[in-house]
């Protein structure tokens, strides 16, 4: 079964909202083709605690910002949790630490391989400023797979959850049965696998380790929260096999460059989003090149020739 994308109302801007009885979201104005309506930020806490847990702070945005830290009040943010280093998710992290005193939570810096050369380098698509990715930032505590992040009335699992980046965590709140899915898995849109550093085999064994879980909602980063989320994580695996199928059949009789395999099989997809499909049918091929599936001449990259060994 195809997967089943959610929508939802641009939100208004610098206004938080209340999603649950612990978890309010504020969205930053950074709408775009890759974040939807923007980075949903998340606070977190039992509204009778003096303690708060933020989610995800967002891009570097005075606006945003202001308007998190009015949500916040005279509240008490004990732990700042980031999912992975991407510019729309971890760059306010450090400034809100500095402004509250909270401690940063991450896997750790953003990863080498996911780090593009300066001239390679197109700032005005916002798919190359998903590769940069935030530098900058490094976790006051480093946190890996069942660490547990315990404050004031909520209880966090960490899960980490690398295929997106290899520094991607999710976040399972044990009060509400709710995990906080970053841009692991995303009810608007499927997720971009910037290869080398984005990893299509180590993102689809994490998506089938969420089948093991109970989790009751996912909230995602980007767009609306995913309730009975397990058939749709079923359904986005499925998705994957068949993009993998088809790329082998595609590439049976002769062989082809990954543009040639876009625009075979991203024939009905707008062509603005052509080059994020590009990045990804290269991580399907290089997972396949893994398991000894394909072969490239004459070396494995985007403008290889790639072919059925
Ligand atoms: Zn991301």
């Amino acid at each position: 079964m195809a997967p089943v994308f959610l929508t939802e109302e641009p939100p208004t801007y610098g206004v938080v909202q209340s999603v649950s009885p612990m978890v309010r979201r504020i969205v930053a104005k950074n709408p775009s083709k890759f974040t939807y309506h923007g980075t949903g930020t998340y606070i977190i806490g039992d509204p009778n605690g003096n303690e708060l847990a933020v989610i995800d702070p967002g891009p570097d945005d005075d606006a945003h910002l202001t308007a998190l830290l009015d949500a916040i009040g005279n509240k008490n943010v004990s732990h700042i949790l980031v999912t992975h280093t991407h510019p729309d998710h971890s760059p306010s992290a450090t400034s809100l630490s500095e402004i509250t005193s909270a401690p940063t939570y991450g896997f750790g810096k953003h990863p080498l391989a996911a780090t593009k050369k300066p001239d390679d380098l197109d700032e005005t698509q916002p798919d190359d400023l998903e590769g940069r990715g935030d530098t900058n930032f490094v976790p006051d505590v480093e946190i890996g797979n069942g660490d547990v992040i315990v404050g004031e009335g909520f209880t966090f699992e960490a899960l980490h959850t690398p295929g997106h980046i290899s520094n991607h965590l999710c976040f399972s709140l044990e009060e509400e049965s709710t995990l906080f899915t970053g841009d692991h898995v995303m009810g608007w849109s499927t997720t971009v696998i910037p290869a080398p550093d984005g990893n299509l085999s180590h993102y689809l064994s994490n998506l089938r380790r969420l089948l093991e879980r109970s989790e009751m909602t996912y909230r995602p980063t980007h767009g609306p929260a995913i309730e009975d989320p397990l058939p749709f994580v079923n359904s986005l695996i499925e998705h994957r096999e068949e993009r993998t199928t088809q790329i082998i059949a595609a590439i049976n009789k002769e062989p082809k460059t990954v543009k040639e395999l876009v625009n075979d099989i991203y024939s009905d997809v707008d062509e603005s989003l052509h080059k994020a499909a590009g990045s990804s049918v290269y991580a399907h091929l290089l997972d396949l090149a893994r398991i000894g599936v394909v072969s490239a001449e004459p070396d494995f990259d985007m403008d290889a020739e790639w072919r059925v060994k």
